[in-house]
């Protein structure tokens, strides 16, 4: 079969990590008798700054006309934070309604790990994020007068939501607001992906994460809502957490946890700590899905500081082009690469810079590719 991917290698070192990731992509996919076109979407800080837009009238449709989406990195120190995150990253986001952000931690062999496991054992969790609500939204405001109003509107592909709120502090003072939301459809489909995923696995728990205690009529409806989800699944059980208790425990025992399932805000933060504990951003991969485009890309930024040097690592970039196979149902070329970056990890003599080796960026894919053989028929 033939796929056609686009490639928005944008900023810093991101450009660097997807020329690894696809030379990777296509070995798995040749070998597994699948064909890769790859469209390439110049967007980010350079275009930024030549065109003075983000993106052109009709870029996003462009993009959505591809199978599936594969980012590097945004941001450059030239251009002040804002612009390219808001109109790039989360534009694409909310444009495809990319309600799952998917981040698996896996560790692997001869990652150094800040709580020692057993060498038999490997962490394997995966942080379901839910991508478009909560805190996220950009509803929100500062009050400069003593008196204020806000019109605040979300329009989203569930539902559109628009509130005026008329402010007043007394005695005057500036303050910020940040409204989050969480809606009843928003919160079942993204249950039914953390269900999904954990039966899918061949688990029978899966961890949710919120702070209820604290926020009973905002996170207390999310447990809800969820609790009733799960009763359709009733042979998966749903452990519900304080999210202070889970950043408590998942360092104490990271393999107790297989699937966790949080709001946009906690799984922003759970997601980056379960990435520390499996070997860090050299790492990490994650996709953010929806039920159109869906995007595939190293939870890493663009790293200036190292961009052009060879130091980056390109493994992130690999792995998250493995989740895009396995989002194109390419489960076998998915496999092969997770199995390849497991077994040029584990030969540990050309480990990459940031891990301490020799192997600069392109050094690192190749080696890679080089371990994508064609599976042995019994
Ligand atoms: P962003 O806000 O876009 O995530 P950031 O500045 O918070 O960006 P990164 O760009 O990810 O974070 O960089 C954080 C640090 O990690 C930098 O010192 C960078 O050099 C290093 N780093 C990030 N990604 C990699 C990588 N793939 N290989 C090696 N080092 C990396």
């Amino acid at each position: 079969m033939v796929y056609r991917v686009a490639v928005l290698p944008g900023d810093g070192i991101g450009p660097e990590v997807t020329a690894q990731a696809r030379k990777v992509m296509n070995k798995a996919a040749l070998i597994t008798q699948n064909e890769l076109l790859w469209q390439e979407f110049p967007f980010g800080a350079e275009y930024y700054l030549a065109h003075n837009v983000v993106l052109p009238p009709g870029a996003l449709n462009d993009i959505g006309a591809y199978d599936a989406l594969l980012l590097g990195a945004v941001g450059d120190p030239k251009v002040p934070p804002g612009p390219l995150e808001q109109e790039l990253l989360l534009a694409l986001r909310f444009h495809f309604d990319q309600y799952l952000n998917l981040r698996p931690a896996l560790s692997f062999p001869n990652v150094p790990l800040p709580c020692p496991i057993p060498p038999d054992r490997t962490i394997n969790i995966a942080v379901v994020r839910e991508n478009t609500e909560d805190y996220y939204m950009g509803l929100g405001g500062l009050t400069e007068n003593p008196a204020d109003s806000f019109n605040l509107s979300a329009p989203r592909k569930l539902y559109s939501f628009k509130a005026t709120l008329n402010t007043c502090v007394s005695p005057e003072t500036k303050a910020a607001f940040s409204l989050g939301l969480l809606s009843e459809p928003g919160i079942r489909r993204i249950t039914q992906k953390a269900l999904t995923l954990t039966k899918a696995r061949g688990e029978k728990s899966l961890t949710v994460a919120t702070k209820a205690n604290a926020l009973p009529q905002y996170y207390g409806f999310w447990d809800k809502i969820t609790r009733s989800e799960a009763e359709k699944c009733p042979d998966i059980r749903v452990n519900l957490m304080n999210v202070d208790n889970l950043c408590y425990q998942l360092p104490r025992d990271p393999l107790a946890f297989g699937v966790i399932l949080c709001p946009n805000l906690f799984g922003d933060i759970v997601s980056d700590l379960v990435s520390a504990l499996a070997g860090g951003l050299g790492l990490a991969a994650s996709g953010n899905i929806g039920d159109s485009l869906s995007m595939f890309e190293p939870v890493h930024g663009s790293a200036p500081d190292i961009a052009g040097t060879g130091k980056a690592n390109p493994l992130a970039a690999i792995l998250s082009g493995a989740m895009l196979l396995e989002h194109l149902k390419l489960n076998e070329a998915a496999r092969l690469i997770t199995k390849a970056v497991a077994e040029y990890l584990a030969g540990g003599l050309y480990l990459p810079l940031e891990l301490g080796g020799p192997a600069d960026t392109d050094r690192v894919g190749t080696a890679v590719a080089d371990l994508i053989t064609e599976p042995k028929r019994s």
